[in-house]
């Protein structure tokens, strides 16, 4: 019930990559039939992965997952345009709010949006956040810790538009960067319809190989590289191709997109009924979009997005009990684990301390069933009344 945290290989991913660790184990840079042949693939992956977002091959590149993306994003446009002003929202994973932190330290500056109670931004707030200096929005496509899908074709028209107002005005034009990173299983990825400049995928969220993601950079952004070396991908990236998270990358990203509305459908099935069995358990809250606002909205919620606070329950108690029923689950996001920060993104949202931390995020995948749900169901009251029980045991001031 953690899959926003971790996928399993999909088996023909995993068959689709086998060949490129040891009988095909060529370098793609090498001139021999070994590393053509290497080098071969990684270009069917690349046209691909292109085919599937519907952009050109050469604005494909390949990174060592959704965090150097996503970092070769952030720091790439800014390295290149010196000093600047970035704007961003304030439920970012930390694979975008700590790069655009780490420019604050040098000197840049940056705007971050707040959300509504389901963790929208609004737009004309965006509008009017943009100044002369700024150089580079990142608004995350679809939210891993309350599933929250933005609509970035709304976005991408609206930063179109001030563009053309800061040409008139001889302004450079200010690129728009989305994390894709757990869109790419359930939502569109047509670059154009969604109107970025930038995106970025990881594998691992997909089915996928972990260290495999791909950065798409649009003809005409200009990037300074994170990693310098051998000039490999379009010298955006040095360093030898990983073949086989290349190869399987792109495989992962064409089976998602494949089943994408049968598995959509199956998903927001289980995801409500999951929904509706928890609210009826006392104390308990939603976190992120009301599944109801889809009927007229279409996707607002990732399918597998369930994050609920039980009240007077704390969070992290609650992932060890279910630990221990077999049942994984995460506090806020994973990433965060070992901290006992509230999660930002719900703080966001306007839940107190309190609240943020007695939450917990439950995501489905391919393999959850209705019965898995029902046993969930079934241990969870129980859990609650122990926990309670040994919390109020503790913390009476007259306890003997
Ligand atoms: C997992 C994730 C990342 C980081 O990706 P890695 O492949 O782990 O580096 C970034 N953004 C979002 C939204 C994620 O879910």
């Amino acid at each position: 019930m953690d899959h926003a945290a971790a996928t399993p290989l999909d088996p023909q991913v995993k068959k689709s990559m086998d060949p490129f660790f040891v009988a095909q184990f060529g370098n793609p840079s090498s001139l021999y039939g070994l590393g053509k042949r290497a080098a071969l693939e990684v270009k069917n992956s690349r046209l691909n992965i292109a085919k599937i977002i519907g952009s050109r091959p050469q604005e494909i590149i390949f990174t060592a997952g959704g965090t150097e993306s996503t970092n070769l994003a952030i720091f790439g446009v800014a390295r290149n345009m010196g000093k600047g002003h970035i704007i961003t929202s304030s439920i970012e994973h930390h694979a975008v709010l700590n790069p655009i932190k780490a420019l604050e330290q040098e000197g840049y500056s940056a705007t971050y949006l707040p959300v509504d109670a389901q963790g929208f931004i609004n737009l004309s707030e965006l509008k009017k956040a943009v100044r002369p200096d700024t150089i580079l929005i990142s608004i995350i496509y679809a939210n891993n810790e309350i599933g929250t899908v933005q609509h970035l074709g709304r976005i991408g028209k609206l930063v179109s538009g001030v563009n053309s107002e800061r040409g008139r005005q001889g302004l450079a034009p200010v690129l728009f960067h989305s994390d894709a990173c757990q869109a790419a299983g359930a939502l569109d990825m047509n670059v154009n319809r969604l109107g970025v400049d930038l995106l970025s995928v990881n594998g691992s969220k997909i089915y996928g190989p972990k260290q495999a993601g791909f950065l798409y950079a649009k003809t005409g952004v200009k990037l300074r590289p994170l990693v310098y070396g051998g000039g490999q991908e379009n010298n955006m990236r040095s360093g030898t191709e990983n073949v086989a998270g290349v190869v399987g990358l792109a495989k992962a990203l064409e089976i998602s997109q494949k089943n994408l509305t049968k598995e959509n459908k199956r998903q927001t099935a289980l995801r409500n009924f999951f929904i509706a069995k928890l609210l009826k358990i006392k104390g308990t809250k939603l976190n992120g979009p009301d599944p109801k606002l889809e009927r007229a909205n279409g996707i607002v919620r990732l399918p597998n997005n369930i994050n609920i606070s039980f009240k007077g329950v704390e969070g992290e108690a609650l992932m060890l009990y279910l630990d221990a029923y077999g049942v994984c689950v995460s506090t806020g996001s994973a990433c965060a684990t070992g901290s006992a920060e509230p999660s930002h993104v719900l703080l966001s949202l306007g839940a107190t301390q309190n609240e943020a931390q007695s939450s917990i995020r439950f995501t489905l995948g391919r393999s959850t069933t209705k019965k898995q749900l029902e046993y969930v169901l079934k241990i969870l009251p129980g859990i609650l009344a122990e926990l309670r029980r040994v919390d109020n045991f503790l913390f009476q001031p007259n306890v003997k």
